[in-house]
């Protein structure tokens, strides 16, 4: 995307499910087995397995919520596996209790991503791993090296695979929004990606005031354009336009293709009368331009609606709204003009 900055939102909505799944099956699992430990007179696992099944129970409607989704897991996931590092380490629990060691690398991964995920997991597994050694290196199940190393061993490729897994999954998820949120033929942000930065530079406005503005532009006549030198000299007219209005803007504003042959232009930072000067300097750019069109050149002008927020429009549906109207009167007082408020 050639647009100055912007980040999408984080989409966690994968990462909210699983925790809420891992929440429901620790409380069912963890009451199933408070009460094999129950029997088993193993009541420090019991004790652990029931605080914990309770805690997941009252985090479900906590997560379905939080905008700390991360934090969360982060402490839920800590919790988890230190209760699980507890049960392994008391003498009662039956060495099949490692098999949910396996599961500390693929969750960590799947809730906190790659870097963090991957440290979580490295200090759990080692930990497991002392446990397990300490409490079999004199019984039989280790006599020989070969049980610790195919635990060792399955704890490491699944490591390995979960990593490798995250890594291509975030990758592809990236991918997606980032196409989402461009428009193929200019590279520019499309009307999400709008969306999304109107929202941050409102929020920025919301904590420390910065004022901000955006611009309707219009390319005049365009139609013109495609009727006299068919519709690819359009298209590459359209991307000239593209590369002139980022290349002319601040790194803090943006240029999104809003429409056919309309841009929009929000400018962050920018007082009324900024905004009224950068409209005016864009129309005057693109006025003196000549593209090249194989082998012609080609000229047009366009035509500007300035809005600021907020005193023409308190989101960003009636800031356009009072762009568009001001776009509509500059076409009909001549085209070729910039109108604001
Ligand atoms: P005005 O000065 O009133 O804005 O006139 P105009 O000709 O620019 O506006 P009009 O709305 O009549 O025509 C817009 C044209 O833009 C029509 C449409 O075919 C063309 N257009 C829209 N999207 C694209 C595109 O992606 N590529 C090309 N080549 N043309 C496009
Ligand atoms: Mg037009
Ligand atoms: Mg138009």
């Amino acid at each position: 995307m050639t647009e100055k900055t912007g980040r999408y939102d984080d989409g966690d909505a994968f990462r909210r499910a699983v925790l809420i799944v891992l929440l429901i099956f620790t409380t069912a699992f963890g009451a199933g087995f408070a009460v094999l430990n129950y029997n088993n007179a193993n009541y420090t696992a019991m004790a652990g397995e029931i605080a914990m099944g309770l805690f997941a129970l009252c985090l479900v409607p906590v997560i379905r919520g939080t905008t700390q989704l991360i934090r969360w897991s982060f402490v839920y996931l800590v919790l988890f596996n230190t209760t699980m590092m507890l049960i392994l380490a008391t003498p009662q629990s039956s060495p099949s209790v490692f098999a949910w060691v396996l599961l500390i690398p693929i969750l960590s991964h799947m809730l906190l991503g790659r870097a963090l995920g991957g440290g979580v997991t490295a200090v759990f597994l080692v930990t497991a791993l002392v446990i397990y050694y300490t409490r079999f290196s004199e019984s039989s199940l280790n006599g020989n090296p070969r049980a610790l190393l195919n635990v060792a061993g399955v704890a490491l490729c699944i490591f390995g695979f979960s990593f490798v897994y995250e890594t291509s999954r975030s990758r592809a998820e990236r991918a997606l929004k980032r196409q989402a949120h461009t428009d193929p033929l200019t590279g520019l942000g499309n009307r999400a990606h709008l969306k999304l930065r109107f929202q941050q530079a409102t929020a920025r406005h919301e904590r420390d005031g910065t004022p901000l503005a955006l611009l309707l532009l219009d390319i005049d006549f365009f139609k013109t354009i495609n009727d006299t030198y068919g519709h690819e000299a359009g298209d590459n007219a359209l991307r000239a336009v593209s590369s002139l209005l980022n290349d002319n803007i601040r790194p803090d504003d943006g240029v999104f293709r809003y429409g056919g042959e309309e841009f929009c232009i929000l400018l962050s930072n920018a007082s009324p009368a900024r905004a009224r000067q950068v409209a005016e300097t864009l129309r005057r750019l693109i006025e003196a331009s000549i593209f090249d069109e194989a082998g012609a050149t080609l000229s047009f002008t366009t035509s500007i609606g300035v809005a600021s927020f907020p005193r023409d429009g308190a989101d960003l549906q009636a800031l356009l709204g009072a762009a568009d109207k001001r776009l509509y009167a500059a076409k009909l007082a001549g085209r070729n003009r910039v109108v604001w408020g």
